[in-house]
């Protein structure tokens, strides 16, 4: 071991104060302010040393110039000032991608939540009568005007709703389920464990594959409270299978005095079958199989924000209102203000020109062809033409959001093989000013174009420009 001490060689040293640095920050960008150079320094500052510290190489902790130190900073300031989330285009032309936030509202909804969110409202009060109002009020007319529901609830989101209904029907007692049904969507929403929470016991019956009216029949018993049905939202099963469908599971509750609920996870307002979307993603239809109780979100089929809504029995919502727990699950004021406005939308009978989601799941192949197209012919023109490869392809891409399991769209997509290579290429689109999200297939780029409003083609060109100059 050299024992002379070695302190002018410390890497140690060479790593700038990070108040100095947080300082240079500030007079290289006039818009970062204060705080985020200075925790963008502190981030910049604390990597290197404990890098250091844990015997990485110099080389790889240490910024080669006072400059490089400073660019590190910005970028780490300007990452922590951005707002989040921040806006993205998706050109992935998955209608329902849930990284990406699920569905798009209607700009007039936002501009509803908006209003509602800056200034006061009649939330809770009777204007007529100077009362005390009923927050739900409005929208609850709205929501049995549009499903023929005598009676409707509105929670914070589907995985809410699933909740209160559960513990406001079931609390301390059995529901049934069949075993193929006991699915996960995504975000941990797993349906024996939030049965577990809602303080019910699960009665499992059936097979994954198969599960037939006897066995419910046979599990029914002095303390089953409700039999559950559950949209299987993001899988499918195939061959040698059975399910109960809801009409019958109606017909065994009625005969032996059970309530029934369906879980729908997805559904419309608007039918959506002549279009070829499945039969049971039109909620109307649903109730008219007379279930106590059916619920679903908000945004993924509807095109309104993410809630829960829940359709039934008035005596059924009526109990759900009064449990305690609705009051930790309702609704928001802003979330209602743009409920309205989507419902109206669809009483207007404009819910698939007004609502971006219904426009995007039923625009035509051949309008997006024309659209993939004009874009390919102006990044054709624009594009050094060494850099990439361009075409125009066909593709069938799946709804998203735990929807409509095995159900795809026919969609178009400008292909790009960029000499970059597709994971570099899509790495720069993410890191435009405003990231566009696009696939990575067969060693190309997809921009599908059915999840890119006409406003936003310009986006994505200039994301492209970027990448490729
Ligand atoms: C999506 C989904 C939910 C959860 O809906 P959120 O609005 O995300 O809470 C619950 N159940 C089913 C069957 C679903 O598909």
């Amino acid at each position: 071991m050299d024992s002379k001490p070695q302190v002018n060689t410390d890497p140690r040293r060479s790593i700038p104060s990070v108040h100095r640095l947080a300082d240079q920050v500030c007079s290289h960008e006039s818009g970062i302010s204060p705080w985020a150079a200075t925790e963008g320094a502190r981030r910049v500052v604390e990597r290197a040393r404990s890098g250091l510290s844990e015997n990485v190489a110099a080389e790889e902790c240490l910024a080669e110039s006072p400059e490089e130190w400073v660019e590190r900073a910005v970028a780490e300031a300007r990452n922590l000032s951005r707002p989040r989330p921040q806006r993205v285009v998706n050109a992935t032309g998955v209608v329902l991608h849930t990284n990406l936030g699920r569905a798009r509202m209607a700009k007039g909804a936002a501009a509803a939540a908006a209003e509602a969110a800056a200034d006061y409202s009649d939330l809770e009060l009777d204007l007529d009568s100077g009362e005390r109002g009923d927050r739900l009020q409005g929208v609850g007319e709205r929501l049995s005007l549009l499903s023929g529901s005598p009676a409707a609830f509105v929670c914070n989101n589907c995985a809410a709703a699933v909740l209160l209904a559960l513990n406001t029907l079931a609390s301390g007692r059995e529901v049934i389920v069949s075993r193929g049904e006991l699915v996960e969507i995504g975000g941990s929403f797993r349906v024996p464990e939030i049965m577990r929470r809602a303080g019910v016991r699960l009665v499992e019956v059936g097979s994954t594959n198969r599960t037939h009216p006897g066995d419910y029949e046979e599990a029914i018993g002095p303390e089953t409270a409700l039999l559950l049905k559950v949209h299987r939202s993001n899988f499918e099963v195939r061959g040698f299978v059975a399910e109960v469908d809801l009409g019958s599971l109606v017909e065994i509750g009625a005969r032996h005095g059970v309530p029934v609920m369906e879980d729908l996870g997805s559904a419309s307002l608007v039918d959506l079958a002549p279009h070829g979307f499945p039969e049971e993603s039109y909620a109307p239809a649903r109730l008219a199989l007379g279930p106590d109780l059916i619920c679903f979100s908000g945004d993924k089929l509807m095109g309104g924000p993410q809630a829960g809504l829940v359709l039934g029995r008035p005596e059924v919502v009526q109990a759900m209102r009064s449990n305690p727990l609705a009051r930790a699950l309702r609704a928001d004021k802003m979330t209602l203000a743009a409920l309205d406005w989507t419902l109206c939308a669809l009483l207007e009978g404009r819910g698939t020109e007004a609502l971006p989601l219904l426009r995007q799941l039923l625009a035509a192949p051949e309008s997006i062809e024309v659209r993939a197209r004009a874009l390919c012919g102006k990044l054709a023109a624009g594009l050094p033409a060494q850099a990439a490869s361009l075409e125009v392809q066909k593709e069938r891409v799946p709804v998203g959001g735990g929807s409509l399991p095995g159900f795809e769209l026919e969609s178009w997509a400008v292909v790009i093989r960029a000499e970059c290579g597709p994971q570099v290429l899509a790495a720069r689109l993410r890191a435009a000013p405003v990231p566009v999200l696009a696939r990575v297939r067969e060693g190309a780029v997809w921009i599908d174009l059915r999840t890119v409003e006409p406003e936003e083609t310009s986006i994505v060109y200039a994301a492209l420009s970027r990448a490729f100059h």
